[in-house]
């Protein structure tokens, strides 16, 4: 059986802290880590303290238009605290095809190397 979009993931045991992870930042809203499978030398994966029905973008409502703003904002004062001055990259991978594989929406955050475009 396929998992429900609303259980809990990974995710909620880190902001939990019950388990831990390497956070970079945490207000009230958001909390930012560094991913424990790194892609770039900078990877950091921010999430909404509290999901409220936001497995991923494709479900995102009305309601959700702050916490999205509030995500993209905190991903540049991260990029500054870790000093991606030249440029660093933002992505959300939605859904199977997007290569999303915890349902807990995420923004990630990577620089420290020359990126590609068009990516894989
Ligand atoms: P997705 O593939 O859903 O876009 O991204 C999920 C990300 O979360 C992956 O890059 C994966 O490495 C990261 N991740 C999964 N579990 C953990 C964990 O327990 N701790 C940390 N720090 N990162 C995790």
């Amino acid at each position: 059986a396929s998992t429900p979009l609303d259980s809990p993931t990974i995710f909620d045991k880190i902001i939990s802290k019950e388990i831990p992870a390497n956070i970079v930042f945490e207000d009230e809203q958001v909390i930012a880590f560094r991913d424990i499978n790194p892609q770039a030398p900078v990877h950091i994966v921010l999430i909404p303290k509290v999901k409220d029905g936001l497995s991923g973008l494709s479900k995102a409502e009305e309601r959700h238009c702050e916490i999205l703003g509030r995500l993209l904002y905190t991903a540049k004062l991260v990029a500054k605290q870790e000093g991606l001055d030249d440029g660093f990259r933002i992505v959300i991978n939605d859904g199977p095809k997007g290569c999303q594989s915890v349902y807990h929406i995420h923004v990630h955050l990577l620089g420290g190397r020359q990126m590609n475009w068009p990516p894989g």
